[in-house]
């Protein structure tokens, strides 16, 4: 199987070609399917695999077809440079969809951010502390998401971001797509998985 039989919007396919992958991972192999339709996704996978661009070339596919300027899509990670990262793949690879991201993370100027928010983002790739700042200032509005991505849940666990991540969950529309990564699966991470996915699609490589 190969990129162009995952049908990705071609202006992502594009960006595929552009940032020179060639062929798909194991996990992007098996996750990107079922999240192109729709499905939840539990994918166990470490740093390194390519998970970022399997969730987010569906992610991107998904709100390239929608319009602009609301936040349709979250993804939460445990780090600064985890969001960094995440949010630079986003952008490398949804370059051409106009698509515009924004991470959010405590340590800076949150006016910055805010002002950002104001001037319209699709997506949010955010720390949860700082997330719930701009949710209880009401500088995000998050009732349109219609995507939520947990990267390194269990990273998550192990910083005790749960309760965080679990407050995040309550503002956001019950319906939506939810994916879930993580390098491990303890019982807390089964537990909120069991909790937060519907009827999902394990991968694991
Ligand atoms: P990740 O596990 O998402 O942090 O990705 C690890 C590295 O692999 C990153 O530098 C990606 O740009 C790169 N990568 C992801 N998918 C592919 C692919 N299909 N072919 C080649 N490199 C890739």
């Amino acid at each position: 199987m190969q990129f162009v039989d995952f049908k990705l919007d071609p202006r992502i396919q594009e960006a595929v070609a552009a940032v020179g992958y060639q062929t798909p991972t194991p996990i992007q192999l098996q996750a990107i399917p079922p999240v192109m339709e729709g499905k939840d996704v539990m994918g166990l996978a470490q740093t390194g695999t390519g998970k970022t661009a399997a969730f987010g070339l569906p992610l991107l596919h998904r709100l390239a077809q929608g319009g602009r300027g609301t936040v349709r899509a979250v993804v939460v990670a445990p780090t600064r440079e985890l969001a960094e990262q995440i949010n630079e793949s986003l952008v490398a690879l949804g370059k051409r969809t106009g698509l515009r991201s924004l991470t959010v993370y405590g340590g800076v100027n949150i006016n910055t951010q805010t002002k950002r928010l104001k001037e319209g983002v699709d997506i949010v790739v955010a720390c949860p502390g700082r997330l719930l700042d701009h949710v209880g200032q009401g500088t995000i509005d998050l009732s349109k998401v219609e995507m939520l991505v947990l990267d390194e849940a269990d990273q998550m666990f192990d910083m005790g971001f749960l309760p965080d991540v679990r407050r995040i969950l309550r503002v956001l529309p019950s319906q939506r797509q939810t994916l879930m990564f993580s390098a491990t699966m303890p019982d807390d991470i089964k537990r909120l998985a069991h909790e937060i996915l519907r009827r999902p699609v394990t991968v694991q490589v």
